[in-house]
């Protein structure tokens, strides 16, 4: 099938890829020629904005860093819904408020298109791997017609209800990763001032009650996950500010559904800290630094 991809970031540029080994004709645009380059040396045609990857496509997928940058690459002269066929589907992955996706639909809706939230996990390795989990949000219907797609860059692909719910469950899920990655680093940190070697520890965790996936396949300790973003700089994986955005809107709909977000609030302060730092590029994971710093770093 023909599909115009739009954002080709950590998560956007092996989901494209994927595209591409499943068989697919992409036409992709991103404001970075650096990430076009890798996509055009596979075989995707580039395009010169978003409304020109959406021209002639059967399906347009966008992943890009936050709401307001789905509104640009969507609206505008040059925006996907200026150069979509009438009745094209548009997925959007990326990580946002479920009330802006609820505007979005009704954007495509006018515009004679479709509109599915459809958010991942998994991270950059899952991206990679072809194995992300998609939260679709929208009609039953439409979560079959999507699927084939998707099964393209993912193993999981749920259908979590109206539109917006994809988003729900996202916020949901990282709410609770910023908050374990967190615990996870404090106890790390801990575990090194008072004198336990961190594999040690790491492996104990990995086998008892705080095993977590911030601890078994993210740990935040240099050295006890060798493919963790952790072990090569805090480079490569979900980026700081990401985590910090999403925590900002989970406890943003919480203040919308009247419920409170204790834990989340705290952990967003924490992320607000190392971003503040100059850290905000780097991996979430990096957290551990606030309590390494502190402690006097060692190693
Ligand atoms: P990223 O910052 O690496 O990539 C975003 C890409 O969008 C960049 O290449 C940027 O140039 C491009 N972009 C920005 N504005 C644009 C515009 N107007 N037109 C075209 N391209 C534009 O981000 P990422 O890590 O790939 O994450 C993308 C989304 O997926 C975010 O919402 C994030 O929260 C979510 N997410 C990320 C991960 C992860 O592990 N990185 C995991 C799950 C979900």
């Amino acid at each position: 099938m023909k599909i115009g991809f739009i954002g080709l970031g950590h998560m956007g540029a092996p989901m494209a890829l994927n595209l591409i080994k499943a068989g697919h004709a992409l036409s992709v645009f991103d404001l970075s020629a650096d990430a076009m380059r890798t996509l055009a040396d596979a075989g995707a045609t580039l395009a010169g904005s978003p409304k020109a990857a959406a021209t002639g496509a059967e399906w347009v997928i966008t992943m890009l860093p936050a709401a307001a940058h789905v509104r640009a690459v969507l609206s505008g002269e040059d925006g996907v819904l200026a150069g979509v066929s009438k009745g094209v589907t548009i997925i959007d992955s990326s990580t946002i408020d479920p009330a802006s996706a609820k505007a979005f639909a009704a954007l495509a809706q006018a515009n004679g298109n479709r509109f599915a939230d459809a958010p991942v996990s998994g991270g950059t390795g899952g991206a990679v791997a072809g194995t992300l989990t998609f939260m679709v949000g929208g009609t039953a219907e439409l979560y079959e017609s999507v699927k084939p797609v998707l099964s393209g860059m993912g193993k999981n692909i749920v259908h979590c209800g109206e539109t917006g719910t994809g988003q729900v469950a996202k916020l949901c899920n990282n709410l609770v990763l910023g908050v374990t990655m967190a615990g996870v680093a404090e106890a790390m940190a801990l575990g090194e001032a008072l004198g336990i070697d961190a594999k040690v520890l790491g492996g104990i965790m990995n086998t008892s009650t705080g095993r977590c996936w911030s601890s078994d396949t993210y740990n935040p300790f240099p050295g006890v996950i060798e493919t963790a973003p952790s072990s090569r700089g805090y480079t490569g994986g979900f980026g700081t500010d990401l985590m910090l955005k999403d925590l900002g809107l989970a406890t943003d709909a919480a203040k919308q559904a009247r419920q409170p977000a204790y834990m989340g609030a705290l952990a967003q302060q924490l992320y607000q800290a190392m971003s503040s730092h100059g850290d905000g590029k780097l991996d979430f994971s990096a957290i551990i630094k606030l309590y390494r710093h502190e402690g006097g770093e060692k190693g």
